[in-house]
């Protein structure tokens, strides 16, 4: 499941850097997620880097509509790197 920013996302571009997979740009008004390089972190760390470095409660949330297992994270993550 890759994750996804919500509209409560204030541009703060904290969250930018910390991605691995470089699956995060500034939108307008708010941020985006690109769910074909989100791996939810599987494959670097143990946690999505983005939520731990976005300051807003509930802005960055999994996306319902990408139903990916680990194993299909994981070969996302290989494929990319
Ligand atoms: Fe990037 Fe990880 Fe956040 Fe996905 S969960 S956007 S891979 S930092
Ligand atoms: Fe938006 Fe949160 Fe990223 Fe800041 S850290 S740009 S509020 S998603």
């Amino acid at each position: 499941m890759a994750l996804k920013i919500q509209a409560n996302c204030t541009a703060c571009d904290a969250c930018v850097l910390d991605c691995p997979n470089e699956a995060i740009s500034a939108g307008e008004p708010i941020y985006i997620i690109n769910a074909l390089l989100c791996t939810e972190c599987v494959g670097a760390e143990d946690e999505p880097q983005c939520q731990l470095a976005c300051p807003v409660n509930d802005c960055i949330v999994k996306d319902p509509d990408w139903d990916e297992s680990e194993e299909q994270l994981l070969e996302k993550y290989e494929s990319l790197h």
